[in-house]
């Protein structure tokens, strides 16, 4: 029988505030153990939560940025269970009022629906260690405890392991757009969950899910789900069902393990957080917000074509992060020309800056400096291969392309003394050319010009080239 998988996102995303959600701890990454705790995020005793209100804004640009209707009004809510990296007891997160819904993006021609966006705690990290038994230990790390999260559930829209990574990835890149969390998936500052069903191709009625947990990286999740798929169907396909289950992906096997029976909400026990009033996002607080959105991926590669007269390809890469779209219109404004400034961007510095293990962000070679260089070569000021002798040395010195050439004797011989000397030498050893020229083979003077050029080491302003070699011919 042929099958369609059905899948669905629950992706968390730590955001980038300097505290923590309902405390003022420190949320840097890496500090010592349990040194960046407080009464308020360890759960003790009459500790009472505080809303960071920068928390509720970046929320809110990342579920702006998701095509997310906002609820003016949203509630806090108790989502108990014990843990012992939760001290609490309970995580504090949104259940029926979230902050935002009905959303979308999309990926390519498909639209991607998102259910809701809410707002919640971290939990803090238990660390496993030792092998044998008499050598086991468990250690608590209570620093993440309080870090704020945003929790972005998708509609079960994708159907196939395709799809869900191309899903993620829009995803990823509108939220570092949006400067709402790094995302950095090593630092677990994105951490994806997914739900994954198959039904016979052509039934509406969706099967019953697993959800599978620990898809750290974007290979884990593609790998996981195609395991995760091709298990349920050789399952049914045998006359067994799929139940209702967490599955962990085990990177080392490529395989998802069962580990425990779903839960249900009403496990949970949620009910709404009585220590924090309920979050109203009022016009004015939303509008500000909207102020501030920066352009969206998809409007500034729209931009890119109409604007710059890209193409429509070499826009997709240049907005691909928010950072090599800054430097491309910094370049392009400097140079003035905006398609060879994207063919500098995307070939000679994106392959120097891969070489050295660069992005872009720390690039070597101002966006300054190399809007000066294109635009000497716009201005026939230096050839195109003198440019590219040149910017290799502005990356390895992030000095000025001038610089480079006066120092190194490098500027364009346009001047007609000395160009005329050049000409003269190449004239007299090449007769023949010379001869064939005269007699009305006007193709030759392509080679005389060459000849120049490699004479002067590609210094020579080859329209002053042409003009100066037809008068002495
Ligand atoms: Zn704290």
């Amino acid at each position: 029988m042929n099958y369609e998988p059905i899948i669905g996102l629950e992706v968390h995303v730590q955001l980038s505030t300097r505290t923590k959600i309902f405390c003022g701890c420190p949320t840097s990454f890496g500090a010592e153990p349990n040194s960046n705790v407080c009464p308020v995020c360890l759960g003790l005793p009459g500790a009472l939560p505080v809303l960071n209100r920068h928390a509720v804004d970046l929320a809110l640009e990342a579920a702006l940025a998701l095509n997310s209707k906002i609820n003016a009004r949203s509630i806090f809510a108790r989502k108990n269970y014990f843990y012992p990296d939760l001290p609490k007891g309970y995580q504090i997160s949104q259940y029926d009022l979230p902050l935002a819904e009905h959303g979308f993006i999309e990926i390519g021609a498909k639209r991607i629906g998102i259910t809701r966006v809410h707002m919640e705690d971290d939990a803090g990290k238990s660390i496993h260690d030792g092998f044998k038994d008499s050598d086991r230990y468990s250690y608590i790390d209570l620093n993440r405890c309080g870090t704020p999260l945003i929790e972005i559930v998708s509609d079960p829209d994708m159907r196939s392991s395709e799809e869900a990574y191309a899903y993620l990835t829009e995803l990823k890149q509108v939220l570092q757009y949006v400067n709402v969390s790094t995302c950095d998936m090593e630092k677990g500052h994105l951490r994806c969950d997914a739900n994954v069903s198959v039904r016979p191709k052509g039934q509406e009625k969706f099967g019953t899910k697993a959800e599978v947990k620990n898809l750290n990286s974007f290979r884990f999740l593609k790998m996981a789900l195609d395991y995760e798929i091709e298990r349920q169907i050789k399952l049914i396909d045998s006359g067994g069902r799929v139940i209702q289950e967490t599955r962990l992906f085990n990177v080392d096997t490529g395989e998802t393990v069962g580990m425990r029976s779903k839960e249900h909400a009403h496990d949970y026990r949620y009910f709404p957080e009585p220590d924090l009033a309920p979050l109203c996002v009022g016009e004015a607080w939303l509008n500000r917000v909207r102020k501030r959105m920066p352009e969206l991926p998809a409007a500034r590669r729209t931009r890119f074509v109409e604007s710059y007269g890209l193409r429509e390809y070499d826009a997709e890469v240049l907005t691909l992060t928010r950072a090599a779209g800054d430097y491309f219109e910094k370049v392009a404004s400097v140079s003035g020309d905006a398609r060879a400034t994207a063919n500098w961007v995307m070939g000679d510095l994106a392959g120097l800056l891969k070489q050295e293990g660069k992005e872009i962000g720390d690039s070597p070679v101002s966006a300054e400096h190399l809007g000066e260089l294109v635009k000497l070569i716009a201005q026939s000021k230096i050839s195109g291969k003198l440019a590219k002798e040149i910017f290799p040395k502005m990356f390895s010195t992030g000095e000025a392309p001038e610089t480079i050439m006066r120092r190194e004797g490098l500027a364009q011989i346009s001047d007609e003394g000395a160009l005329g000397e050049i000409i003269d030498e190449v004239i007299a050893a090449n007769p023949k050319q010379v001869e064939q020229y005269r007699s009305g083979k006007a193709v030759v003077l392509g080679f005389l010009v060459g000849q120049v050029m490699k004479a002067s080491r590609g210094q020579a302003d080859p329209a002053a080239v042409n003009r100066v070699l037809k008068e002495k011919l």
